[in-house]
């Protein structure tokens, strides 16, 4: 129908040419408003524009729907690297393995302590004792062992005694002698980082010797988070970072920034008061999550809208000035013909999938009218008027077709060119904006 072929002429029409550093300017500073928004820090998104804008620049666009979207995917890219590989879980080759917690106060640690607990009981088959070595709140051990009855995971805690090392070192005797797999250590956190903690905590890590030692980190905390992060990794050279509350609306920029600050892997996230809101931390699944969230596509693509529109209006003149010709058209059947290869990789992107899914490219469909405009000579191309009977019969021997065939796409280009003339018109415009949306 009507519709579906204007759809059709507009994806022709779209994309054009290379990335350049003028049209992909304004989508950059969209990104990086949206990565500060998204409590990533100043200097770590102005490198990351950069590294983008680099990578952007001079690419290829002519293999995409469009630029905005080879620039949502670059960015994406570029943010799931930033946050580290592959996930990687906890080492548990000890006998027991000696996981310990650190962090502030309210991060997350008893939480994240039962959630490790239960995930490694139920699904790795460990027999887990968690540990109560926040000596200071009553409550705080209370709390752990409300977490261990509802578990059934055992608690280990001494009244009376606020000595956290001895507790500590303590428990790894029990787990030793009662065949238990894993120790996890809770500790106890301040409001902020102070050396009374930062000594306790080194003093628990240096006589224990964990074989994996994580910092818990509130993400709603933002940009504080990346100094309390450096704070605890200068102490205790931890082996990764888990990243909690995220279930909240925040964007979790504090991953980009921790992982840029620290180096250290995102290894588990948060997402939930309740035992079971643990995930292993998937770079990827953050990268969507920070630009769904921080709506960093839609931003993209409408800064890049308008370069597209600039390449439509070009084209548009060459439609007025009678210079449309058979290799501008064979340059667009060439990008809906890439749109091909370009749908799987752009399905990755969130939301795009669906939109894409009803597009349907036939590779041969353009075979034959390639091989005619192929077997035209430049004068033929641009000026298809002067193609007489003699030159088409050489066209259709020289692309392996029949003057039908050559007749009938010669028709087509006309009737093409005509429709195109007509959406110059002051309605036009408004015609060539709606197939835009
Ligand atoms: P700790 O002081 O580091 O031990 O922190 P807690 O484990 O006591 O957690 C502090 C508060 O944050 C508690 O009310 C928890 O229920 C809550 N909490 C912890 N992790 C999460 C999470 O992933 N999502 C949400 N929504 N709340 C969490
Ligand atoms: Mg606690």
């Amino acid at each position: 129908n009507l519709s579906d072929k204007l759809d059709k002429a507009f994806h022709i029409l779209k994309g054009h040419g290379k990335i350049t550093e003028v049209n992909v300017a304004d989508t950059l500073k969209e990104v990086r408003r949206a990565l500060l928004d998204a409590d990533v820090n100043f200097k770590i998104a102005k490198d990351f524009t950069n590294r983008v804008k680099e990578k952007a620049l001079g690419q290829d666009v002519l293999t995409t729907l469009q630029p905005g979207q080879l620039m949502v995917k670059i960015v994406k890219d570029e943010l799931t690297q930033l946050m580290g590989g592959e996930a990687s879980g906890v080492n548990l080759s000890g006998t027991p393995s000696v996981i310990l917690m650190s962090g502030l106060q309210g991060s997350g640690k008893t939480t994240f302590s039962g959630k490790l607990a239960n995930f490694l009981q139920t699904k790795k088959n460990k027999k887990v004792l968690l540990v109560a070595c926040d000596v200071y709140r009553p409550a705080a051990i209370n709390q752990l062992h409300v977490v261990g009855d509802q578990l059934k995971v055992e608690v280990y805690s001494e009244e009376g005694n606020n000595n956290p090392v001895q507790i500590a070192e303590n428990a790894i005797k029990h787990a030793k002698s009662n065949g238990f797999n894993v120790v996890i250590v809770d500790t106890a956190g301040r409001l902020a980082v102070d050396e009374a903690m930062m000594t306790e905590i080194a003093n628990i890590h240096k006589a224990i010797t964990p074989h994996e030692t994580l910092f818990v980190v509130d993400s709603m905390t933002g940009q504080d988070a990346v100094n309390t992060a450096k704070a605890f990794n200068d102490r205790l050279n931890f082996d990764g970072v888990v990243l909690t509350k995220l279930d909240g609306d925040t964007r979790g920029g504090a991953a980009i920034s921790i992982k840029s600050v620290v180096n250290k892997p995102i290894k588990f996230i948060g997402t939930g008061e309740k035992m079971d809101a643990i995930d292993v931390f998937y770079p990827e699944r953050m990268a969507d999550r920070i630009l769904g969230m921080g709506d960093v596509i839609s931003l993209v693509e409408r800064a890049q809208a308008q370069y597209d529109e600039e390449e439509a209006r070009k084209i548009q003149k060459k439609i007025a000035k009678n210079e449309f010709g058979f290799d501008d058209f064979l340059n667009q059947i060439q990008q809906v013909k890439n749109m091909g290869s370009m749908k799987d990789l752009v399905g990755m992107l969130p939301g795009m999938g669906k939109a894409l899914k009803d597009v349907e490219i036939e590779d041969d469909a353009f075979k034959h009218i390639e091989a005619i405009i192929q077997s035209m000579t430049p004068k033929e191309r641009s000026t298809p008027s002067i193609i007489d009977v003699k030159r088409k019969a050489r066209i259709a021997k020289g692309s392996g077709t029949d003057v039908q065939q050559v007749n009938q796409l010669l028709k087509q280009f006309d009737q093409m060119s005509k429709m195109m003339k007509m959406m110059q018109g002051a309605k036009g415009k408004n015609l060539m904006r709606m197939m835009g949306q």
